[in-house]
């Protein structure tokens, strides 16, 4: 477990951020012989990773004039027992006299140093303190604010290089097309009932959202819909170019962020020049967002590259969701509607039930709609389902329908766990992995949308030899 011990003068919000921490039940006060002030210690969680925390506060009653000795002390005795220091500033206040006597002496000792700069939700005032912050040597600033909670995926990532590495394997690499690593961490997975899949990353705070579709469809107006006012420019004209737009809003309490690579597109007198440009466009925002809204004109039929974003997006395996635009211009409404999704279903078939949503960005109309079903959308490819529930699945699945016998023996399913989410990844071990038909995969995948409720998303199943293969038990 890493060792955190939280530095810095009287009344910058070390305990504070103890607390938040340590969650403020578990915080134990433990008197330390020989150190004249209450330690604090505790075990917290920062996301996925338990902390050992050591504050040094309480040197604020005992104020005179001989705290920097006493300070230095005590940090010394909390600096002998951590890994790493955090040194907290308070950004209202500004960098004092103490603080950059502290700093000097900190770039001395032989234990990394994260720089955080607290009381950050006041922007503006935080600003000279941030510039000031940097002139302490300690590299760049974490922004925190304790109180508010905010910054702590930040901390999470300035410390993440000096995390344990993990006793057993949350998270397993894979290759993105299926064919797994000989990986022994996957060897220790099968059979093991006690794995759940844990998440390494602490899921970051804004939902990326990436919008794509052919010029004129009324992404920027969808956009400028969304986000409750105009952000980006919208014109009649195909391919018109948008300003470096990075646009973030909250709805329902959700921060949202748009994955753009606007400032690529160019206008241009040659159409095609501009149909070429969008796609490579799309296909870098597609690999930097969570959900891809791929947006459609109502008017004009699904069009071959309209389809081929879209399998581009379920093969990067991202989450989808269809946005049918200009939907107050259709006049045959419940037809087209209809004949959209046939078309969509036959020309997507490894996903099921993608969501289409049938917008008027110009109008407001079902805007609320879609962003709901994107944050479903993002849930969904955030599923994860219990190892325990999986292999009981497994087992009813199996004497359903058993794998097709291989020369009069049967091929057994042996084991089933996610190793991932995002979108939700699940390895298979049976005995002869090779001798799978497709059409038997697809009756796992079908039945893990179904029984799981994971509609929509792409599903990786991975298949692997177990370890026993040739028994037939
Ligand atoms: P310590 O002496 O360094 O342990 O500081 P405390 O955690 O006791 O905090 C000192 C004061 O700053 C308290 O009144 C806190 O409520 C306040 N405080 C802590 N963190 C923040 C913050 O992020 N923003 C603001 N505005 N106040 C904070
Ligand atoms: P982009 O190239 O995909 O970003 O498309 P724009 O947002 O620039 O929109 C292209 C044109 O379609 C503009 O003239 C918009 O006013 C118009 N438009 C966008 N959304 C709608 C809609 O829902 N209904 C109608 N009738 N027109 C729309």
């Amino acid at each position: 477990m890493l060792k955190l011990a939280i530095i810095g003068r009287p009344n910058v919000g070390k305990s504070t951020l103890f607390n938040r921490i340590a969650g403020k039940k578990l915080a134990i006060v433990d008197d330390t012989p020989g150190i004249t002030r209450d330690w604090r210690d505790s075990e917290g969680f920062l996301y996925d990773q338990p902390i050992h925390i050591i504050d040094t506060a309480g040197l604020e009653e005992a104020f005179d004039g001989s705290i920097e000795s006493r300070m230095r002390e005590q940090t010394e005795e909390a600096l002998k027992r951590a890994d790493v220091a955090l040194f907290m500033i308070d950004g209202r206040a500004g960098i004092t006299p103490l603080d950059q006597h502290f700093a000097r002496w900190l770039r001395k000792q032989d234990i990394p140093v994260i720089l955080g700069v607290n009381k950050s939700e006041h922007g503006p005032a935080v600003q000279n303190a941030l510039g000031e912050a940097f002139s302490l040597g300690l590299g760049e600033p974490v922004i925190l604010s304790a109180e508010h909670g905010i910054g702590l995926e930040e901390l999470y990532h300035a410390l993440e290089p000096h995390f344990p590495a993990p006793e057993k394997p949350a998270a397993i690499a894979f290759d993105v097309d299926g064919t797994l690593e000989e990986s022994e961490a996957l060897d220790e997975i099968e059979g093991n009932e006690e794995f759940e899949f844990v998440e390494t990353v602490p899921e970051v705070t804004a939902l990326k959202v990436a919008i794509v579709g052919r010029p004129n469809v009324g992404k920027s107006t969808l956009l400028n819909a969304m986000v409750g006012g105009p952000r980006s420019m919208t014109g009649p004209e195909a391919g018109i170019t948008r300003d470096a737009v990075s646009v973030e809003w909250t709805y329902k309490d959700r921060e949202f962020r748009l994955v753009d690579t606007a400032g690529m597109r160019r206008k241009s007198k040659v159409v095609d020049k501009i149909e070429k440009l969008s796609v490579e466009d799309s296909m870098r925002a597609i690999r930097l967002a969570q959900v891809v809204i791929l947006v459609l004109d109502g008017n004009i039929m699904l069009e071959k590259q309209d389809l081929i974003i879209a399998e581009h997006v379920l093969n990067e395996g991202r989450a989808l969701v269809i946005a049918v635009n200009k939907w107050d211009m259709v006049d045959e409404k419940l037809e087209l509607q209809q004949q959209l999704a046939d078309r969509i279903t036959r020309s997507l078939s490894q996903i099921r039930d993608i969501p289409i949503i049938h917008t008027s960005a110009l109008n407001g109309r079902n805007i609320n709609l879609l962003m709901d079903t994107v944050m479903d959308t993002f849930k969904m490819w955030n599923k994860r389902v219990s190892t325990g529930k999986l292999n009981r699945w497994l087992r009813m699945m199996e004497s359903r329908n058993p794998a097709p016998l291989i020369g009069g023996r049967s091929n057994r399913l042996r084991y089933i766990a996610q190793i991932k989410t995002r979108p939700p990844t699940f390895v298979l071990w049976l005995s002869r992995p090779k001798e799978v038909p497709d059409s038997y995969k697809r009756y796992i995948i079908n039945g893990l949308r179904e029984d799981f409720e994971i509609p929509g998303v792409p599903i990786r199943l991975l298949i692997r030899t177990s370890k026993n293969p040739y028994s037939d038990k």
